[in-house]
Parts: structure tokens; sequence; C-alpha cells
């Protein structure tokens, strides 16, 4: 809980806020998972599922966060000993890759470092030179968490086409989906992984893996699958039950369906065009904090940051002491620096983060952004001048 009394704003990359009216739908007493209305209202999920990721394929609902779901879409297309490729530009990628470890898969990572984005060269090398199509999928992250990258995931199929690479492309939107501009067949994507926590503004607990008939078709060949990571009788059940593998998540259910439907009312170009705004306040503010004083965006250039979080250094110990600050006089709370430095290390408490995803307007960003003014003043950090004034200004001329 916030000490400081008014509403708070929980301004880190997921758990994102949530909205009232999810919150509503989800008090309520414990639903029949046999009959009636949760029948229906899951059957429902699946489309407007589809329409956030642009999409008509398969999807797979999972009983977990986004670290099930990474397992899940490898569980359902890898063997032991297949190669993945994954270009890494941030934690999140190498966390996959990992997961990967786990089921016997061999990754090749490309690390791109902590501040750019994937580059297409090296990617387009990696896959010219295995040959024999050893590689059965590529792991790439929209936006990586951490270092708030975006990633340019059509650049990635326009190379796997160029070099006629039949691996599948397994996209990490856990962070970007209905935030960033996210399209997955037009992009030709073959599997995507998100959860509920992010930009769809519901608590931590449901997964999903959208998948295409290609992807369908690898996982036929598998010769075995964990059953509970199946995602076969969840994307096409004969039974409920088979949604869930069991019992249903029932009230995040009814929290999803609240959120899916406040998303299409809104639309979802709107939907992205507000984040791009919201993001691009926080830019312009913290360009103009750090015209006079050390406060810098990680990703220099503009095309490559995410619209649903933004990665700062602030340098040691301000980024901790600005986060504490705001915590305790502001009812702000900003995420901790993610794989930037060792925890332990001094230079751990140079970095933070704010989360912009889902459920945010104008309103909150001004009164974080102004927070964080607040905070660079009372901790003698210098600053620039008129950050605030060119916060409103992007948000003016977005909303003309
Ligand atoms: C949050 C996040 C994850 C991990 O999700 P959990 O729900 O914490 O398991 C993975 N990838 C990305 C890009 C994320 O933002």
């Amino acid at each position: 809980m916030s000490p400081t009394p008014g509403r708070s704003y929980l301004a880190i990359p997921g758990p994102s806020v949530m909205p009232d009216a999810v919150l509503r739908a989800m008090h309520r007493a414990a639903p029949n998972i046999y009959e009636g209305e949760l029948i229906e209202l899951t059957a429902s999920l699946i489309p407007d599922l589809n329409r956030v990721a642009r999409s008509d394929g398969h999807v797979a609902i999972y009983i977990s966060n986004g670290h099930g779901v990474w397992e899940a879409a490898l569980a359902n297309t890898l063997a032991p000993g297949d190669k993945v490729l994954v270009p890494a530009t941030g934690r999140f990628g190498h966390g996959w890759a990992e997961m990967a470890v786990g089921l016997g898969g061999v990754p090749q990572i490309l690390d791109f470092g902590k501040q750019a984005p994937v580059d297409m060269g090296a990617f387009e090398d990696a896959l010219r030179g295995d040959t024999g199509h050893q590689i059965k999928a590529v792991l790439a992250t929209h936006v990586d968490t951490s270092t708030s990258i975006l990633n340019d995931i059509p650049a990635m199929r326009a190379v796997l086409n160029a070099t006629g690479h039949p691996a599948l492309l397994m996209v990490d939107c856990i962070a970007s989906l209905a935030c960033d501009r996210f399209e997955m067949d037009a992009w030709g994507v073959d599997v995507m992984v998100a959860a509920s926590q992010k930009g769809l503004m519901v608590p931590p607990g449901l997964g999903f893996v959208f998948f295409n008939d290609k992807a369908a078709s690898v996982r036929a060949t598998q010769p075995r699958v964990s059953r509970y990571w199946d995602w076969t009788p969840r994307g096409n059940p004969e039974h409920f039950y088979q949604y869930f593998g069991g019992t249903a998540p029932t009230h995040h259910l009814y929290g999803l369906r609240a959120a899916l439907d406040m998303i299409h009312a809104e639309g979802m170009e709107v939907v992205w065009a507000r984040h791009a705004v919201l993001a691009r306040a926080i830019w312009a503010a913290a360009e103009a904090w750090g015209q006079d004083g050390p406060l810098r965006l990680n990703v220099a250039d503009p095309a490559n940051r995410s619209h649903a979080v933004t990665a700062l250094n602030l340098p040691a110990p301000h980024g901790t002491h600005l986060r504490k600050w705001l915590e305790n006089n502001a009812g702000v709370t900003l995420g901790i620096g993610l794989g930037m430095a060792e925890p332990g290390d001094d230079a751990w408490h140079g970095y933070f983060r704010i989360g912009h995803m889902g459920h945010v307007n104008a309103h909150m960003i001004l009164g974080m952004l102004g927070a964080i003014q607040a905070g660079l003043g009372a901790l003698d950090v210098p600053h620039g001048i008129d950050a605030l004034g060119a916060a409103a200004q992007v948000i003016s001329e977005g909303t003309a």
C-alpha cells in the first residue's frame, strides 16, 4: 500500500494498473464451471483476444504467468536437441532461451546488448549460416521490458523469407500486447505469447499462446508433448474443461472479459495511438531533464523505443533514491532497473523504469512526471527545466 493518501499509481511494467471495471467484474461469488454463463463468456474471449493480436489463428489460454507461456510455446514446438535462434536485446530473450534449455533445446544467442535493437544483418548471417536448417524457431522479443527496446518484427519476418529459412517466428509480446502496434498475421508471426497483467490490465495469472496453422503442423510432428502444456485441446476444446486442462480461472475470465470490452470500445488503433502519445510525453520530459543533468533514456533512437515501458539511467544512488522518494511522498511506484547491473553492485541503484501500459491516461502520466520532477528537486539532482511543459505540449499536439 502506498503510504500517501489519494490514488496511487503503480508505474511498474507489470502488473499494471487495473481498471475499476475489471475489479468490479471479478467481485462476485464463485460461478458454476459446468454450465451457464462462464461457458459462453469463455468462448467469447477467443475472437476478442484475436482482435487484440490482429490474428485469425488459434489461442490457448493457460493459468500461468509469462514464464508459463514461454514454456508452453516451446513445449509444443521443440524436441530435445532442437536448435533455437535467440536475438536478445535485454534480459528477456535470455530468459526465454533458458526456458528452452530446460526442455532440452539448444539456443544460439545473438546478444545485441542493452541499448540497441536486433541488427538485421547479424540476424541474416546467423540464418544463412544454418545451411542444414537445424534452427527450428526464432525466439524474438517484441518489447524487452528490461531495456524498453522495441524490435522490428516485420523486418525479422522479411529476413526469414529472404533467406528461405523455415524456422518458426515466435514472438514474446508479454510487455507490448495492446500497447505497441502488433499485427500477428500481417507480420507473419507463427507463435506469439502474452500474459494478462500488462497491456491487458488483468491481474497476473493468465498466459496466452497464439499460434497459426504452420505452428500447429509443427506441433503435430512432435512425438510427445506434456499433457498440461499441449495447446491442441486448449485451442480447440471439445469439452469446456479442456480450455484450461482442469478448473477454469473463473474470476480472471470475468476480469479479462471486462478488459477486452474496454479495449475494443476504445479501438485498437486508438489504444495504440494513446500509448504512443503518452510515451512521447515521457521521452520529452526525460530529454528536457537530461539537458542539464545526468538523467538519460536508455534507448537513444525513438524509433527503437517501446510505448509500454521506458528504461532510464540516473547515476547511483539517485535512481533508487528517486524511486523511494516518489513512493514515500507522491503515491507513485516506479519500476526497478532490471538486468542493467548486478543487484549488490552500486551501479544497480542507477537505473529505473516507468511502466505506462494499459489503463493510463494523460493526467496519470503528467502527474507521474510532475512527481519525478519534484523528486529530482527534493534530492538536489541537477535537471533541465520545463520538462513538464514539453510533456504537456506533446499531449496537446497528440490529441489535437
Ligand atoms: C513480464 C515479461 C515476461 C515475464 O512475465 P512473468 O509474468 O513475470 O512470468 C516475459 N517477457 C516479457 C517481455 C515481459 O515483459
